[in-house]
């Protein structure tokens, strides 16, 4: 997807403060944080939305919340806490269509979300 913001930073096109890469997965700090630690963790590959996942992509939705969590416990989050969010579609308020998950700690967290 030559247009989408994620593909883009996930080839190198655009910078973010990245955090972690690997063949498959970028992760980058969010550029409107909404809590101390605000992380994004994506698949390199453009997929819209965890709706859009199939039976093929089980291992790579379970490599990003891997991911997610070991970030977290690089944060010093693990005994904390901190909260893991996927959004999808337009009533979760979904802004970039290529799946992403926020990884949110360093602060109390409210539920539920708003
Ligand atoms: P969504 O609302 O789709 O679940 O989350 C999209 C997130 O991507 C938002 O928290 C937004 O701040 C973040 N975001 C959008 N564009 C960029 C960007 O160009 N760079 C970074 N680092 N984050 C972005
Ligand atoms: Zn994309």
């Amino acid at each position: 997807m030559a247009d989408c913001i994620f593909c883009r930073i996930a080839r190198g096109d655009i910078d973010a403060a990245e955090v972690y890469r690997d063949d498959e997965i970028v992760a980058f700090r969010d550029i409107n944080p909404q809590a101390p630690v605000h992380m994004l963790v994506i698949p390199v590959a453009h997929l819209t939305g965890i709706a859009a996942a199939d039976d093929d992509d089980i291992a790579l939705l379970g490599k990003l919340l891997k991911v997610a969590r070991d970030l977290a416990a690089e944060q010093g989050l693990d005994k904390r806490g901190y909260r893991l969010v996927i959004n999808q579609g337009l009533e979760a308020g979904q802004s970039v269509d290529h799946i992403h998950v926020h990884l949110l700690g360093g602060r109390p967290m409210r539920w539920p979300p708003g």
